[in-house]
């Protein structure tokens, strides 16, 4: 009886992993296709200044219009594309994208910053940052309007010569932010040797600011650490209006989050920015 039915675990198990496996692979391959034809559309979130109330900037998003499946999530899909690799083509996509995007904003007179993600798979190519300085200079984008950001677990992996270069884009102006802070294991040694502008906060962190004390003493003591160390605060998925009160009050600087917008398809972020534009004259 036992026998029969361990045997019959051993072959779900496997046949759970042939599975997983197979979407894997199935991924993969789509993937390919999807880089070749250039299947993916960005999405942009605007980040509001807490101290000016104004949009400072915006994070640009990924996802992939999937020609079955529809609109795909990155959480869906970057995990596959970091194993496999085929993230450093996709990096690459987003790095022209972001830029020609940029450009075209820049003339039509936006004067915020964008964001996007790096993964650490993309940065191990040797031809990463001239790839990047490149792909801005060609847009007519100064370097001062971008900013890189990578995950903490990211940031403290990175080898001292990825460092160098990270230092270097800085000096010519990009902005450097770590991402997802609080959840990744801090060197805090090596936090503090890096070459940063902005720390966004996880979401973790800050989900129960509004009901635990303990939560309010944690972020309180991680936003004095890290302005501390001469870097700006942003927080990102802040939902309710009392979470960004609160994180006002502890001197955060920045938020992003649905209280303020959801990610917008381009179309739509455009005319977000004007009116938001117009509200901000129309106070002043
Ligand atoms: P992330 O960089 O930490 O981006 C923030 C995520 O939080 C986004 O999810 C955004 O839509 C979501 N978010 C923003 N405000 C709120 C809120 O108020 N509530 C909640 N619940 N969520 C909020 P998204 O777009 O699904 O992206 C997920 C992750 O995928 C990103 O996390 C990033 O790690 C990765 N990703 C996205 N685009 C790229 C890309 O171009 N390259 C790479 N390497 N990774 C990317
Ligand atoms: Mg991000
Ligand atoms: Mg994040
Ligand atoms: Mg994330």
């Amino acid at each position: 009886h036992a026998k029969s039915r361990g045997g019959g675990q051993h072959f779900l198990f496997n046949a759970g992993l042939a599975a997983e496996h197979q979407e894997k692979v199935d991924t993969e391959k789509a993937l390919t296709e999807a880089v070749q034809r250039g299947d993916f559309v960005m999405a942009f979130q605007p980040q509001m200044s807490l101290v000016t109330g104004e949009v400072c900037g915006a994070e640009a998003l990924l996802r992939w219009n999937h020609p079955r499946d529809g609109l795909r999530m990155p959480n869906s899909f970057i995990p596959i594309a970091e194993k496999t690799g085929i993230i450093a083509e996709i990096g690459d996509w987003v790095i022209g994208e972001v830029a020609s995007i940029l450009g075209n904003w820049h003339r039509n007179g936006f004067r915020g910053r964008l964001a996007f993600n790096i993964s650490p798979r993309q940065v191990d190519r040797a031809d990463f940052f001239l790839k990047v300085r490149q792909a801005f200079a060609d847009a007519d984008v100064p370097l001062s309007l971008i900013e890189l950001e990578f995950t903490e677990s990211a940031a403290m992996e990175v080898s001292e010569a990825v460092l160098a270069e990270i230092a270097s884009l800085r000096d010519d102006g990009a902005r450097i932010a770590i991402d997802d802070f609080g959840t990744g294991y801090s060197n805090l040694a090596r936090l503090r040797a890096m070459p940063l502008d902005r720390v966004k906060l996880d979401p973790s962190l800050i989900a129960d600011i509004e009901t635990s004390e303990k939560a309010r003493v944690v972020v309180q003591a991680v936003i004095q650490l890290i302005k501390g160390v001469d870097c700006e605060v942003v927080a990102e998925a802040v939902e309710t209006v009392a979470q960004a009160d609160i994180l006002r009050a502890m001197g955060c600087d920045t938020v992003q989050g649905f209280v303020f917008a959801e990610p917008m398809f381009e179309e739509e972020f455009v005319a977000w920015v004007g009116n938001a534009d117009r509200g901000a004259r129309s106070v002043a």
